[in-house]
């Protein structure tokens, strides 16, 4: 009998998981089916490159069908709701796609509508994101033209995708206005609800004394409740402000706006409770989730959902073959970071083990938690790597999914 796999989400985790089954099941075994609302698969990591001209969106976006391997059936539509005790996807076009085994890759939502005043008056005027397409390529054309004021960096709530993304945005805005010959004009300011620059203790020590050394200042513990694009002002629930004349804001993320219409699929959020080793859902054991759809406490992040592909297909082919699941997935996450001046950081790390000192993947490679030359060139290779061996479900030389140790000092 023919298997059914239904993939809800043809981005990172979606695109992977449908292609690394392919690879291993023949179309006489197992029926593929992969469903997004657009053909537009966008290269995230590069949004950040954006607003500062060194990339452009078309350069960033390719068709989804076109990252699936033959065999794959892809279709083009909205998910409205899973119905759990019937086994069964409905689309807004009416369809109905029944599944043996559903994976969720739906990813995280941006709901900027959710802080008030945000999108009101200011929004794609002074108020700006560049967690979209078109918010990157409007916030490059205000960069542009701005010569002078209070540059606001702010993150209105975690958690986020890619949570360095904008600290990265701060380390670029310190670089491409020195480039500009106009650093001194320019004060870059940098609110954040943690209560430093990042969540890891280690990280967080390096890249806030790198915050200092720019010349960056840190807001922390920063929780905004309200954006006056007008006024240029950020709001806190604390009643604290910080002024602006350009404010780059990362939105409050949810989960797909379906979840929320699926009885019992999701939290009060819309992310789909996950079990962090195996990646079964807790809500019914036919259901596997992967990339930024699931709780699982690590980062959402492509690196993430790209660690977790191996975990997921191999428990996706012990549930079906009526066997225990294995619980390897370490929460195995790692992240260049973007300084500024053609260098970067990388840090390395999983549930168990804070960012550190040391080299990946082993003795000898990238340098961990410190800027080079070397982790910015790896930071540019990666799109290549994205689209030819991460998104084809191919495993990379070297890089297994578990986190390796060998390189690491003792923190
Ligand atoms: C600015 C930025 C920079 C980043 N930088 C990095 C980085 O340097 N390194 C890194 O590892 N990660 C980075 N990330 C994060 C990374 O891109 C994501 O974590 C990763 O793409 C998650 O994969 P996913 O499959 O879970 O979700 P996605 O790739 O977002 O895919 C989810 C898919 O689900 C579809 N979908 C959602 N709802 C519906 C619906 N109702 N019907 C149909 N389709 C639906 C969407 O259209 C989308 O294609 C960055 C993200 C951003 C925004």
């Amino acid at each position: 009998m023919v298997t059914r796999v239904v993939i809800l989400g043809a981005g990172t985790g979606g695109t992977l998981t449908a292609n690394r089954l392919r690879r291993r099941h023949s179309s006489s075994e197992m029926e593929i089916t992969v469903v997004d609302q657009d053909d537009r698969h966008v290269y995230q990591p590069g949004l950040l490159f954006v607003p500062f001209g060194m990339t452009h969106p078309a350069d960033i976006v390719r068709p989804r069908a076109r990252q699936l391997h033959d065999g794959v059936t892809f279709v083009e539509d909205l998910i409205d709701r899973v119905d759990l005790e019937a086994g069964a996807v409905h689309l807004a076009g009416g369809a109905v796609l029944g599944y043996d085994v559903l994976v969720v890759a739906t990813g995280a939502r941006l709901v900027p509508e959710e802080t008030e005043g945000l999108t009101g008056p200011g929004w794609m005027d002074k108020v700006f994101t560049f967690y979209t397409p078109e918010g990157a390529a409007a916030l490059a054309a205000a960069l542009a033209a701005f010569d002078r004021g209070r540059l606001v960096v702010n993150v209105v709530d975690m958690p986020i995708k890619c949570p360095v993304a904008p600290l990265e945005f701060c380390f670029l805005a310190d670089w491409y206005f020195t480039e500009r010959g106009i650093r001194d004009e320019v004060q870059i300011t940098y609110a954040t609800p943690l209560d430093g620059a990042f969540t890891k203790r280690t990280a967080s020590e390096a890249l806030g004394g790198m915050l200092e050394e720019r010349n960056i200042e840190l807001v922390p513990d920063f929780n905004t409740g309200e954006v006056d694009g007008t006024g240029g002002r950020l709001v806190g629930y604390d009643e604290r402000e910080v002024p602006f004349d350009l404010a780059v804001v990362v939105p409050l993320h949810g989960g797909a706006e379906y979840v929320g219409r699926s009885p019992g699929l999701g939290d009060a959020v819309d992310f789909v409770p996950t079990d962090e080793r195996t990646l079964q859902s807790t809500v019914a054991p036919n259901v596997f989730v992967i990339g930024d759809a699931a709780t699982v406490p690590t980062s959402k992040a492509g690196s993430v959902t790209h660690f977790e592909g191996e975990t997921l297909v191999a428990n996706i082919e012990h549930y079906l073959a009526g066997e225990s699941l294995e619980a390897s997935f370490d929460g195995h996450a790692n992240c260049f970071i973007e300084t500024g001046f053609h260098k970067a950081l990388l840090i390395d790390f999983n549930y168990d083990t804070e960012p550190g000192p040391g080299h990946y993947p082993g003795r000898v490679g990238l340098p961990l938690l410190k800027e080079s030359r070397l982790n910015h060139l790896g930071k540019l290779l990666f799109q290549s790597v994205y689209w030819h061996s991460l998104l084809p479900g191919r495993d990379l030389p070297g890089v297994g999914s578990a986190m390796p140790t060998a390189g690491k000092r003792a923190v």
